[in-house]
């Protein structure tokens, strides 16, 4: 769409991205991520996501002003939540996210892009080229597929998603990748407890353990908003009827 395209392609200045970067990540407490190495690659993300962004859809976010806040410390929430040298899958990484904030602040992961979308997946390849981030791998396939392949399923130390479906089916696409002893790590809206109340016997049957839900503000420099972060323990192996097809998933929640 047109009002996606940013109003100039010429890259940002750090004198403007970076003071920007400062107050937004200062006023989420997330400080400790503000070194200039890290700002930089935020730059060259921020650079390349909207000189892609106005030929493809890739983010609503089209200013420095929102995609700072929304994407950068939205995703930035969980960065210290996740032990370290853990391998990741990003299931429904769109865009980039979180994959792309966790592997500029975690330099530590090894983590695995997964979406459905082949020429989202060739974003993510090139742009991880681009920013030399070597922790990033990035598979076009369906989670659910994934889960059911033996190579994949119960590989992973943590399973993250944000803004790909409600929880109660997209239990049924994280659990089964993650091994036991490893978890789950969902970013959710405003909503995030509703949806695990609704979820818990199904995640009970996958696999997982007792989950939970917390509830952070997320702070735009504009606004503040709410976020849900839930983390669901793997405690026993997903039941080999799991994952079902994405239309069972679908219409017949667990
Ligand atoms: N996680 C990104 C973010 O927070 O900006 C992207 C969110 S986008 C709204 C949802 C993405 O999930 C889409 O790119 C879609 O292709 C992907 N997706 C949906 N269902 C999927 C599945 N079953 N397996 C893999 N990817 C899936």
């Amino acid at each position: 769409p047109k009002e996606n395209k940013p109003m100039n392609q010429t890259p940002l200045s750090p004198d403007t991205f970076a003071p920007l970067f400062h107050a937004v990540f200062r006023a989420n407490h997330l400080e400790s991520y503000t070194k200039p190495a890290i700002v930089d690659k935020f730059r060259a993300l921020t650079d390349r996501l909207l000189a892609v962004n106005a030929v493809m859809n890739l983010t609503a976010l089209n200013t420095p002003e929102k995609i700072i806040p929304l994407h950068y410390a939205d995703c930035a929430l969980i960065a210290d939540r996740i032990p370290a040298g853990a391998t990741v899958a990003d299931v429904g990484c769109g865009g980039g996210f979180p994959t792309f904030p966790l592997a500029i602040l975690r330099p530590d992961l090894h983590i695995t892009a997964i979406d459905s979308t082949g020429k989202k997946i060739k974003y993510v390849e090139e742009t991880a080229q681009l920013l030399d981030l070597a922790n990033i791998r990035a598979v076009t396939a369906r989670a659910e597929e994934l889960g059911r392949d033996a190579a994949w399923r119960e590989q992973f130390d943590l399973v993250t998603s944000r803004a790909v479906a409600r929880l109660s089916l997209l239990d049924e696409l994280c659990l089964p990748l993650c091994r036991v002893g490893g978890a789950l790590l969902l970013l959710k809206g405003a909503a995030g407890l509703e949806e695990l109340d609704e979820a818990r016997a199904g995640i009970r049957r996958l696999g997982g353990g007792e989950a939970v839900g917390e509830t952070l503000t997320l702070d735009t420099l504009t606004d503040r908003e709410a976020r849900t972060l839930i983390t669901v323990p793997k405690v026993e192996p997903t039941p080999r009827e799991f994952p079902r097809q994405f239309g069972q998933i679908r219409k017949r929640p667990l």
